[in-house]
């Protein structure tokens, strides 16, 4: 079969007007047999390539080892479209409306130019920690308001001495007009203190070293927060660090010296390769490899068969790195479910039961940038946290300026529109404490601020009771209401660049529905100002509320007891237990109605025996993409849809009876999972035929599940429907501020169901 044509879009922001660079990419796309463009915009250029994906894959990889010397490229996000009919490779001209909206760049990893520097025992910079040129260094965590200049960054504490000025003033200089600039004369300072806040004498990188060696837990200021790290091949100082930091068993990030390292701990493809080494410098999701017994810990990430690893990605930790050799932890400075830490004070009062030491420095962190996190799934880059190195970077689209989106309750981000673009804050985490809440606030200021816009309309979740609902209240501008899920599918559309009508396969935790009960096994049809829910998956009643999310026996539980089955709980709970939840679901006491795919997924994995209780978000259902992944080549199961009602529903009933067969048969339970997975992936197949809809959208945090999503793309390309889904934007709750900002923007004149909101 002749593989199906693709469009890549690159924008890249950087060095890359005026250095040969368009050029280049011509030659670069002609030479692998793409046709496409390619024209500069207000901040970098643009590139679209459009033919086989493989050719378009290997363009994407081959930019930054062949690019003209004196390119730097800042940052670069890929974006997969539908191809449009390119042909030949034209050099378009460059837009000369004018009209340049604010860009504020995210902070971008160290230079190989710098890098060089720090380590180069010559060099006036050999081993400063704070070297930067404007091709790499902090951006968007010390700026304060634009334009981008000294005096509005957190940079302004620290006049520069002769040398860095003559640099600063100089055109031929790398580091012309790079605000940060900075050297051991007259740039920030290390200290490392004890957590009473006496500094220690000595090298602070030299001991801060020794000491992780020695097995301390180290507090150390970075870029956009705070870290926590130990050496992650000593199973005490994981095992302390876990039990200070109130973490039972969820994964932690590992800082890793270089990319030799890496490739012994997890599986690494060219596309994995090269996020690692981006000016993102992202975490990257790797599938463990055999070999990361040997160099980390079991603690550091128990029984998870997936690493969160990133390299160096600032002068500080590719010295401290370089000085340790071997893998560390670097989990955010925070504790739990708080934001990451950015102040000294604040980080000795908060971090002082967890750190040993404390390795700080003197320059302000003006905004906490989280760590991103990506993995690659179908092939392409997928972001599923969105900050250091990506965030504010825009999503373009053409709409209403001036909507301020607050976003969801969990995994929060902001956003606001101008014309031509929609700018997303960084992940920003979990409305439920006080600091994440103010953080939140800040940033939605910050926006506002950093790019000139005023608000005049607010966007947000239909829940009465989320806290960024009540933020869009009081922000005193008219409120719009957009049904959570709803806004997760105009979010995937706006970076796909799709209209309606679509058919959205919405698959998630939870959302608060127009019924007043909790959604997330949606399927909406997508149209022009609003929605109609086609269909969505059996109804079960969740016992415990929030208490069902972290244990996947409860939605086993109200599952089994909607089918008339609930004696097959077996020996999960206590007898008592178990006759206060069967009383519970009888009666209806403390148990909400949900369609949620998520809590689906947790009942099935603890119907298979794979977890009952869940210790971080999402354990559960990796555990079982993990487990389906060891088997191939099973028969699904038959796929039940109720069509004589509407909206259709989905019945997940043959599954579990089938599936609990399956357990008390002694049946491989690999197999199961994979039948289960296949299933579902089955399930939305026969929905989408059945809508009539051509094109089929993918969203909501199931998606991050890389067997459902690569299973439901496969099968719905078979079945002859266009399928879409996230890349730039997490699939999960973090790119819910954009869907709410577009869902705004259409529902101006027709208010609908999506904007009205029961009480
Ligand atoms: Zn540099
Ligand atoms: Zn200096
Ligand atoms: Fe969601």
């Amino acid at each position: 079969m002749k593989p199906a044509r693709t469009r890549l879009r690159l924008t890249v922001r950087g060095l890359v007007q005026g250095v040969g660079f368009r050029p280049f990419i011509h030659r670069l796309a002609t030479s692998l047999d793409l046709a496409g463009r390619v024209w500069n915009d207000g901040h970098g250029v643009i590139i679209e390539v459009e033919g086989i994906p493989e050719s378009a894959r290997s363009f994407l990889l081959g930019i930054e080892s062949g690019k003209p010397p004196h390119a730097a490229i800042h940052s670069l996000e890929p974006q997969w479209l539908e191809p449009c009919g390119l042909h030949g490779f034209e050099i378009l001209p460059s837009p000369t409306d004018g009209r340049r909206s604010a860009l504020v760049l995210p902070d971008i990893a160290t230079c190989p130019d710098c890098l060089r520097e720090i380590l180069d025992p010559a060099d006036r910079r050999f081993g400063y920690p704070f070297t930067n040129c404007t091709n790499c260094g902090p951006r968007f965590s010390i700026i304060e308001s634009t334009p981008y200049d000294r005096p509005r960054t957190s940079m302004k504490a620290f006049p520069m001495c002769g040398a860095c000025r003559a640099e600063y003033a100089d055109p031929e200089n790398r580091r012309f007009h790079a605000q940060p600039n900075a050297c051991p004369d007259c740039g920030p300072r290390l200290s490392l203190v004890d957590p009473s806040g006496t500094a220690l004498p000595g090298d602070p990188i030299e001991s801060t070293a020794t000491a992780l060696l020695e097995g301390s837990i180290v507090a150390v200021k970075g870029v956009g927060g705070f870290h926590l790290m130990a050496r992650a091949d000593d199973p005490d100082a994981v095992r302390r660090l876990r039990r200070r930091k109130h973490r039972e068993e969820k994964p932690f990030a590992l800082l890793v010296p270089d990319l030799e390292t890496t490739r012994r701990m997890g599986r690494i493809g060219a596309l994995e390769e090269r996020l690692l080494r981006s000016p993102e410098a992202p975490i990257v999701l790797l599938e463990r490899a055999p070999g990361a017994d040997d160099l980390i810990a079991a603690e550091v990430a128990p029984g998870a068969p997936m690493l969160g690893i990133m390299l160096p990605s600032n002068p500080l930790h590719h010295l401290l790195t370089r000085h340790v050799g071997v893998p560390l932890v670097a989990t955010s400075g925070n504790l739990s479910d708080e934001p990451i830490c950015t102040d000294n004070a604040e980080a000795l009062q908060r971090l002082g039961g967890i750190a040993d030491l404390f390795l700080l420095h003197d320059r302000p962190i003006v905004r906490h940038v989280d760590d991103s996190i990506v993995r690659v799934l179908l092939g392409r880059e997928t972001v599923l946290r969105r900050a250091r190195g990506y965030a504010p970077l825009p999503v373009s689209w053409k709409g209403e300026a001036g909507i301020l989106a607050t976003g969801p309750q969990l995994k929060n981000t902001v956003a606001i529109s101008t014309e031509d673009h929609v700018f997303l804050s960084q992940h920003l985490g979990d409305l439920e404490t006080e600091p994440a809440v103010e953080a939140h606030e800040q940033a939605l200021d910050a926006l506002v601020r950093l790019f000139d816009q005023t608000p005049t309309r607010v966007a947000t979740d239909l829940h009465p009771d989320y806290r960024s609902t009540r933020t869009a209240e009081n922000a005193g501008h008219p409120v719009t209401c957009i049904q959570h899920h709803h806004a997760h599918a105009l979010a995937c559309m706006a970076e796909n660049e799709i209209e309606s009508p679509a058919l959205a396969i919405v698959w998630d935790g939870t959302g608060y529905g127009t019924d007043g009960t909790i959604w997330g096994g949606e399927f909406l049809r997508i149209t022009g100002d609003g929605f109609e829910r086609l269909a969505h998956l059996r109804p079960f009643p969740l016992p415990g509320g929030d208490r069902a999310a972290r244990e996947p026996r409860r939605s086993l539980a109200g599952m089994l007891h909607e089918v008339g089955r609930f004696e097959l709980l077996g020996d999960r709970f206590s007898p008592s237990e178990k006759r206060l939840l069967g009383d519970a679901l009888r009666k209806g006491i403390g148990t909400v109605t949900t369609t949620s795919a998520g809590r689906l997924v947790d009942g099935v994995t603890s119907l298979l025996g794979i977890r009952h209780i869940s210790h971080y978000e999402a354990q559960s259902a990796t555990a079982l993409e993990f487990s389906a992944a060891a088997a191939t080549g099973v028969e699904p199961l038959p796929v039940v849809v109720d069509r004589s009602r509407s909206p259709w529903v989905l019945d997940w009933e043959p599954w579990v009876v089938a599936l609990h067969d399956g357990v008390e048969r002694g049946d491989d339970i690999s197999l199961l999972a994979r039948r289960f997975l296949d299933s579902l992936i089955d399930g939305c197949v026969e929905v989408a035929r059945r809508s009539g809809e051509p094109r089929i959208v993918l969203s909501g945090g199931c998606f991050q599940n890389r067997l459902l999503l690569e299973g439901t793309v496969g099968r719905l390309r078979q079945a002859g429907l266009q399928p879409f889904w996230h890349q730039r934007v997490p699939p999960n709750d973090g790119g819910v501020a954009l869907g709410q900002i577009v869902g705004a923007s259409l529902q101006k004149r027709l208010p609908t169901a999506s904007s009205f909101r029961p009480r």
